[in-house]
């Protein structure tokens, strides 16, 4: 039932976007939006929602007013808040799809964490130069995103930033994620669906993900059943693959 499904959005920038943008014309009931951000210029060549007038203005604010005159039936929640350890369980708890498109890996992990201890199903989304990925994760959490990326990766990561990333490219991404999430809130069985888009080919490859037995949040004797702080602080300012 597409119409009492509920989904949240965890950022609004370049994948956040499109993807809510296809969710909001697919009759997606009510999508909340969690960033606190505002609208910068340099952006917008890929935050397709936002106008030159939105600039300045926060981020949910436009985009939910942006949502509004695309599906007038819409109910949306804004979140002014980012998704952080102290808010994350909370936050994505009664929620059927987590859609996930932020720029760093350390926002990536902690709603992976969060929906794998709530049961909530999420899809990850980045898009760094010309490659997207999307990967779609079951209300069961297995296989997880852990399973494929393990742990935050230390050292410096390209992010869009500073690598670059197309504008065309994360519509394509948000559409992916858009489309896994709507077969999520369907009930059909896309659990571990690992799609990835290279623009420089034009090529789209879809496979499914094993679960890793060892996977520290979806393995066999899993060691992270808390959201403990330090596991994300201590990264947070590593930029990854999102696109805002
Ligand atoms: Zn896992």
């Amino acid at each position: 039932m597409r119409g009492a499904a509920r989904v949240l959005m965890v950022g609004m920038g370049g994948l956040g976007c499109p993807a809510s943008m296809a969710l909001a014309r697919a009759k997606i009931g009510t999508l909340a939006l969690a960033d606190d951000d505002d609208v910068d210029l340099s952006n917008l060549h890929r935050q397709i929602l936002y106008a030159e007038s939105s600039v300045g203005n926060p981020k949910v604010d436009e985009a939910a007013a942006a949502l509004l005159r695309l599906a007038p039936g819409l109910v949306v929640e804004r979140v002014g808040s980012r998704i952080l350890p102290e808010n994350a369980r909370a936050l994505v708890s009664g929620f059927d799809v987590v859609v996930e498109g932020s720029d760093n890996f350390a926002t990536k992990f902690l709603a992976a964490d969060a929906c794998a201890q709530e049961g909530v199903a999420i899809v990850h989304g980045a898009a760094v130069r010309w490659i997207g990925t999307a990967l779609a994760v079951g209300p069961r959490g297995r296989p997880c995103y852990r399973c494929v990326f393990e742990d935050i990766p230390s050292g410096a990561q390209a992010g869009c930033n500073d690598a670059g990333v197309m504008g065309p490219m994360v519509g394509v991404v948000g559409a992916l994620m858009a489309d896994l999430a709507i077969a999520l809130v369907d009930g059909r069985d896309v659990a571990g669906s690992l799609v990835t888009y290279d623009a420089r080919t034009d090529a789209l490859r879809r496979r499914t993900v094993a679960a890793r037995p060892g996977c520290a949040l979806c393995g066999d004797t899993p060691a992270i059943t808390t959201i403990d702080e330090l596991r994300y602080a201590a990264r947070s300012s590593q930029p990854t693959g999102g696109a805002r």
